[in-house]
């Protein structure tokens, strides 16, 4: 046990040269979500160096891929999940460049040592974070079905462990009217920029009776064409997140809701769509989480409670509830306080202090596989725990 864990942190060692390049590299070229072929492909690359086989695409996703490593001999299979896609302007903001190196990573370091304990890693290249968040739809296609355990860690100011993450759904809100010159005529129009505004206000009143954890939060991408024309059209894309799933859904029928009155109250016809993935919550599997802990503990790093509140949301949620799934974070930022998608955070990535914290987090995620794959009861336990979810 302890001699694997030992052999790998040579192996981590061994990789790391390679890692930097990876991560540099992805910097370099920041690409957005579904376009981020020259990461993919860097990351195809060094897997399949490492012996990994690689199917790409994946799912019906171009710059999506799993790569797997099978040791021949029975046993759980490990998944590391990889992120690779930036930011506009910013590029890599979210460091992604760096997450998705050190999940990469873990799977090669953990493919070092398989021979010895048995069963499978995989590495699952997950496309667009930022935007539609495909591990939703890798999630819904069933691409967790035969994994045991997921796994991904991302870049921070802290080292946090997984914990929460909100519900959301991402609703587009359109009002279709009648155009009428403004002076002229203004009774002949109906009016789709006064069913918006009243969509904000019903939204606003509702607030009193929404849980202090709740978040609503829109913008009106189309407001009208000219001020002398009664508006025809309009359109609104809103957030609404709870902390769990159950909540999310309660509170989109309330500003579903908003919505119909604000229709009805104006004269305007409705359509809402869903403009992105809906999110599910995070649920954390203590007893991989505490594993994980341990083995972070072990290579020095320091992990402490997440903070109340101040929750985003990550598609990481949604997997979360088909397999059992960590999601930790770890400093790259040498104790400074730096908030994610900002230059600050992105040039982070390119630290000593971070590549320092790359090869530890890299060898947390590796023994960590090393102890699901060796100690059966553990698994069991991880096992327990997510069927009571
Ligand atoms: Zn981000
Ligand atoms: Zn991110």
């Amino acid at each position: 046990m302890t001699q694997i864990k030992e052999t790998l942190h040579q192996h981590v060692a061994q990789l790391a040269p390679e890692l930097k390049t990876l991560s540099d590299f992805i910097y370099d070229h920041p690409e957005l979500g579904h376009q981020e072929y020259k990461s993919s492909a860097a990351h195809v690359s060094l897997l399949e160096k490492h012996g990994f086989t690689v199917e790409t695409p994946y799912v019906g996703f171009n710059t999506a891929f799993r790569a797997t490593f099978d040791s021949g001999k029975p046993g759980p299979t490990i998944a590391y999940l990889s992120e690779y896609d930036a930011l506009p302007s910013i590029g890599h903001g979210c460091g992604h460049n760096m997450l998705g190196t050190v999940d990469t990573g873990a799977g090669i370091a953990l493919s070092k040592v398989i021979s010895e304990t048995g069963g499978r890693v995989i590495v699952l290249g997950t496309p667009a974070e930022e935007t539609s968040g495909t591990k939703v739809d890798m999630a819904n296609a069933g691409v967790f079905d035969d994994i045991d355990v997921a796994m991904c860690t991302h870049p921070s100011d802290a080292n946090t462990v997984s914990g929460t993450s909100m519900a959301i759904h991402p609703i587009a809100f359109e009002f279709f009217g009648k155009p009428a010159h403004a002076a002229e005529a203004p009774e002949e129009g109906i009016n789709a920029l006064d069913a918006m505004l009243n969509l904000f206000n019903n939204i606003n009143t509702s607030r009193q009776e929404m849980r202090p954890s709740a978040r609503v939060h829109g913008i009106i991408t189309h407001g009208g064409d000219a001020a002398n024309i009664i508006p025809e059209y309009t359109r609104a894309e809103f957030y609404v997140r709870g902390l769990d799933t159950e909540y999310m859904n309660v509170l989109s029928e309330k500003i579903i809701n908003c919505a119909n009155a604000a229709a009805i109250a104006s004269g305007c016809t409705l359509k809402h769509n869903d403009f992105e993935n809906i999110y599910k919550d995070m649920v954390t599997n203590e007893q991989l989480s505490a594993t994980y802990n341990a083995n972070a503990a072990a290579v020095g790093i320091e992990m402490v409670a997440e903070k109340e509140g101040g929750n985003g949301s990550l598609d990481m949620g949604d997997v979360s509830h088909v397999v059992p799934s960590i999601h930790a974070y770890y400093s790259i930022t040498n104790g400074k306080r730096v908030i994610g998608h900002t230059p600050e955070f992105r040039d982070a990535t390119k630290t000593p202090f971070a590549y320092d914290m790359m090869e530890k987090v890299v060898e947390s995620l590796a023994c960590t596989g090393v102890d699901v794959l060796t100690n059966p009861e553990l698994l069991d336990a991880i096992q327990a725990e997510f069927k009571q979810h």
